[in-house]
C-alpha cells in the first residue's frame, strides 16, 4: 500500500436554509451541503428554492466556500425527467458538486450535466476500495464512506484509490445500515429513502403477546428502559490526528435539520481543532477537552465514536429516553454592533431579560460572559425583557461583537 501525502481536510457543514448557510460559513466551514426542494434526503429540512440556491452558491463562493447539492434519493421512474432539468439548473448555478446514491440518478446527472462533479453518497454503501474504484471509473470525484466502516477500512480505501474520501465525523447516527431503513415507511408511510424519515428509531417501544390483545409489555434492557434503536451521536473531535492520518479529505458534520446555533457550535469547534492540530499537534492535545466541552453546549444525545474503532457495543445506545441533552439556549443573534456606544442590535431567538447571565459565541476569536444590564426595545424605550420571537432589541455588550455572533444562556434540561 502506498502512503499518501497528508493534507489538511475540508470541513463540510450542513446548510438547512439560508441563515444556516451564512452562519456555518462565518464560523469556519470550507464547504457546505444543501438540498433543493426536490430529490434530497431531508424532506423535513426547509431546503432551498432555485432562487435561494443561486443566492446561497453566490454567497458561499464570495467567501471561498464550496457548495454540494444533495440529490441522494433512490429515484423512481417518475422522478427521472424532472431530474435531468434539475441537474442542468444546478450546473448553471455553479454548484461545486452533486451528491448521489442511485446509479440511475448518477447516469442521469452525467447525461444531463457532464461537467457537474459527482460525489457518491453514504447511502450508496461505499464499504470497500473496489466500489470506490468502480465509481471513480464511471467519473465520480468523491465517495462518502459508509458509516459502518472502521478507521482502518477507510484508510485502506484512501490508500488504494485516487478518488477523494469524505466521512461523517459528527452528528446523529442511523441505527440502520447507512440509512437504508424501512421503519419510517412501514409505520407512517413516509419513506426515509425519499427524504421523509419520521425517526421511529427514537420512539419508545413495547412488545405485545399474540393472544393478549391490547396488553403492552415493557421491554427492559438491563432494566434501563425501552429505547432499543436509539443511538448516541457520533463525535470524533478527540480523534482528529487519526482521521487526518487515514487520508479522509473531507470531515462531514451531519445535521441539516438542526438549528443554526448547532451549526455554529459544531463548525467552530471542529474548525479550531483542525487548525490547532495543523499548527501544532501538542496544542491540539492540550485543548482537546475544551473542544469537547464546547460541543456539549449544542444539543446532543451523548457521544459515541460509532464504528471508527470497531463495532459499537451497548454503550453506544441510549436506553432510558430519546431526548436531547440541551445545556444552552440560543437566545439571540447579533445583527450589528455600534462601536460608538458599545451596543449590539440583537434578534431575539428565545426570551431573555434584564439580569440574565449570558455568553457570547463569536465567529472569530474567544467568546465571553456577561450580564444583561439593560434592554432597549425597537422603539428606543427601556424594556425588562425581549419576549417576542425575532424582535430586535439593543443591549450593551462587555466586548465588541460582530454580525452573526450568538448570544446563549445556560440551562439544564432534556428536549424532544
Ligand atoms: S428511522 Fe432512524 S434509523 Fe431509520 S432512517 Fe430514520 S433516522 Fe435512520
Amino acid at each position: 500500500m502506498q502512503k499518501k501525502e497528508i493534507r489538511k481536510p475540508e470541513l463540510l457543514a450542513p446548510a438547512g436554509d439560508m441563515e444556516k448557510l451564512r452562519i456555518v460559513i462565518n464560523y469556519g466551514a470550507d464547504a457546505v451541503y444543501l438540498g433543493g426542494e426536490s430529490f434530497g434526503l431531508r424532506a423535513k429540512a426547509k431546503n432551498f428554492t432555485s432562487e435561494e440556491m443561486e443566492e446561497g452558491i453566490r454567497y458561499a463562493h464570495s467567501h471561498g466556500v464550496k457548495v454540494y447539492v444533495t440529490c441522494n434519493i433512490f429515484a423512481h421512474n417518475s422522478d427521472l425527467k424532472a431530474m435531468e432539468e434539475y441537474f442542468c439548473r444546478i450546473a448553471d448555478m455553479g454548484a461545486d458538486a452533486v451528491l448521489i446514491a442511485d446509479p440511475g440518478v448518477f447516469y442521469t446527472a452525467k447525461k444531463a450535466a457532464p461537467s457537474l462533479p459527482v460525489h457518491i453518497s453514504t447511502q450508496a454503501n461505499n464499504t470497500n476500495y473496489m466500489s470506490a474504484e468502480f465509481w471513480k471509473n464511471l467519473g465520480a470525484e468523491r465517495i462518502v464512506a459508509a458509516r459502518e466502516l472502521s478507521l482502518g477500512e477507510i484508510r485502506e480505501i484512501a490508500q488504494n484509490t485516487d478518488i477523494e474520501v469524505e466521512a461523517f465525523v459528527h452528528g446523529a447516527m442511523c441505527i440502520s445500515y447507512s440509512g437504508r431503513c424501512l421503519l419510517s415507511a412501514y409505520f407512517t408511510g413516509r419513506d426515509a429513502n425519499r427524504g421523509a424519515c419520521t425517526h421511529p428509531c427514537r420512539w419508545k417501544y413495547y412488545i405485545t403477546e399474540a393472544t393478549r390483545e391490547g396488553e403492552f409489555l415493557p421491554i427492559n434492557e438491563d432494566e434501563r428502559g425501552t429505547y432499543i434503536f436509539n443511538s448516541k451521536d457520533l463525535c470524533m473531535i478527540e480523534h482528529i490526528p487519526e482521521l487526518v492520518e487515514s487520508g479522509i479529505c473531507s470531515f462531514k458534520i451531519e445535521g441539516r435539520i438542526k438549528t443554526a446555533y448547532y451549526g455554529a457550535v459544531t463548525v467552530k469547534a471542529y474548525r479550531e481543532a483542525i487548525d490547532d492540530y495543523f499548527k501544532s499537534p501538542a496544542l491540539y492535545e492540550q485543548k482537546k477537552t475544551c473542544y469537547l466541552e464546547e460541543l456539549k453546549k449544542a444539543s446532543y444525545r451523548g457521544f459515541t465514536t460509532g464504528f471508527y474503532f470497531g463495532r459499537p457495543d451497548s454503550s453506544s445506545q441510549i436506553y432510558d429516553n430519546s431526548a436531547y441533552i440541551k445545556n444552552y439556549d440560543f437566545i439571540g443573534l447579533v445583527k450589528e454592533y455600534d462601536e460608538e456606544n458599545g451596543t449590539a442590535l440583537i434578534e431575539q431567538r428565545n426570551k431573555f431579560s434584564v439580569g440574565d447571565k449570558v455568553e457570547f459565541l463569536c465567529a472569530d476569536g474567544e467568546g465571553f460572559e456577561q450580564s444583561i444590564d439593560a434592554i432597549t426595545d425597537s422603539h428606543g424605550e427601556p424594556a425588562d425583557s425581549a419576549p417576542h420571537a425575532q424582535e430586535l432589541v439593543r443591549i450593551k455588550t462587555a466586548k465588541a461583537v460582530k454580525c452573526m455572533d450568538i448570544m446563549r444562556r445556560k440551562n439544564n434540561r432534556r428536549e424532544k
